[in-house]
């Protein structure tokens, strides 16, 4: 693996830590519209060059009829029209959208007024998986809906963002000269947002390897507006209340009548239920059993499951072992293939996946300490490494 890959894996490690935090500054977003909070951190530290304008990595299954699930009463006017507008991007993608009123389902809408949370889905497509069905994946504030227009683009934008849609503003060929300290000090400023965030959110440029096909589209119906004075030469988009001919084209390239081409392994982690862990004197040291389900699609792929170690104050340990180092990380982790096509539930029952770390391998920092212990997994597949799950972090009594 690239040391870039390391390097950036322990930034997204570290971000763990404070990525709650910055989920609240997020959620004062009122301006733009919608920031698409990846889960467990930001594509910023996501290596996987996620495409122009969709990442491939989180698509559905072609052909998927999604159901959909609305978490609260709320406003049945506006339940109606998000019902309506979501149903927009079947005309172009061969995706369904099924609304229920009760039992499981993919996409949980929770509609809100004036809650301040904004508008927001908690990942990309299939990475909505990665939250249990008591909670929503998608947050839609309907006090933000004062004209047709406002209602239209917000609700087809964030359905756009659980069928997998990145943000247009991000493509690597937008060309946008952006003025950044002006950019930096106006989004402190009205947001809250630090560098980092505004980086993941607005500056990021994404590798052209898979923009499946499509150029920069600033009439994107996932196009934040830009203001004359974030560039530096006036250049500005306005608010887009329709999806254009480049969103029609990439929803038909990703979801075909026919076949899809560009396919990839697409993974996803659900039901994530807890994490045992058992201290031995026979095998003097620690295992680690969490327990989860995998389901894959697409094509076969590596996966990594991984457990990190946290300090007291909630940091990832450093460590100079050998064998129990992950891009410098006290760590524990075992590799496998898997094909896809498969569901599979691991330690539910009994258990079949152990991560082991021997004492001796455990940093003297956190000897005999309480600690905590998070659980990753990590999708590899050529030049991408794709994270695919990180877990709350579990308490780890390192007293032996
Ligand atoms: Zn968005």
């Amino acid at each position: 693996m690239k040391l870039l890959q390391y390097c950036l894996l322990t930034a997204s490690i570290a971000l763990v830590v404070t990525s709650n935090a910055q989920t609240k500054k997020q959620d004062t977003d009122k301006k733009i519209g919608c920031v698409t909070i990846e889960p467990f951190g930001f594509n910023a530290f996501d290596t996987a060059n996620p495409r122009g304008l969709a990442d491939n990595y989180y698509l559905w299954d072609n052909g998927k009829t999604l159901v959909v699930k609305f978490m609260n009463t709320g406003n049945s006017k506006y339940k109606e029209l998000v019902k309506k507008y979501a149903k927009e991007w079947e005309q172009y993608a061969n995706l369904k959208f099924q609304f229920v009123e009760s039992g499981d389902a993919q996409i949980r809408v929770l509609l809100t007024s004036g809650d301040g949370g904004g508008h927001y889905t908690r990942g990309l497509g299939i990475q909505l998986l990665n939250y249990p069905q008591s909670e929503f994946n998608l947050h839609l504030d309907t006090s933000d809906f004062v004209s047709p227009d406002a209602a239209y683009r917000t609700i087809v934008h964030e359905f756009g963002h659980a069928i997998g849609l990145m943000h247009e503003h991000m493509s690597p060929v937008s060309g946008v000269k952006w003025d950044k300290t002006a950019v930096y000090a106006r989004y402190k400023l009205l947001q809250g947002w630090n560098k980092e965030m505004v980086d993941a959110q607005l500056f990021v440029k994404y590798n052209t390897s898979y923009a499946n096909g499509t150029k920069y589209d600033p009439k994107s119906i996932m196009h934040y507006p830009i203001s004359r004075w974030e560039t530096t030469d006036g250049y500005y988009v306005d608010w887009n209340s329709s999806i254009s001919e480049g969103d029609k084209n990439i929803v038909k390239a990703l979801y075909p009548k026919g076949t899809r081409t560009n396919e990839v392994p697409r993974f996803s982690v659900t039901n994530f239920s807890k994490m045992d862990i058992e201290k031995s004197n026979v095998k003097n040291g620690v295992s680690f059993y969490p327990s989860f389900t995998i389901s894959t699609a697409g094509k076969e792929g590596r996966v990594i499951y991984l457990t990190v170690f946290y300090d007291e104050e909630g940091n990832p340990v450093s460590t100079t072992s050998k064998d129990f180092n992950f891009s410098g990380l006290a760590a524990t982790n075992k590799s496998t293939v898997l094909l896809p096509g498969q569901k599979i539930e691991v330690n539910k029952g009994k258990h079949d996946l152990e991560l082991f770390i021997p004492y001796s391998e455990i940093p003297q920092s956190i000897s005999n300490k309480k600690v905590s212990a998070r659980f990753f997994v990590f999708l590899t597949d050529k030049e991408e490494f794709k994270k695919l799950y990180v877990s709350d972090a579990v308490a780890c009594n390192m007293v032996k």
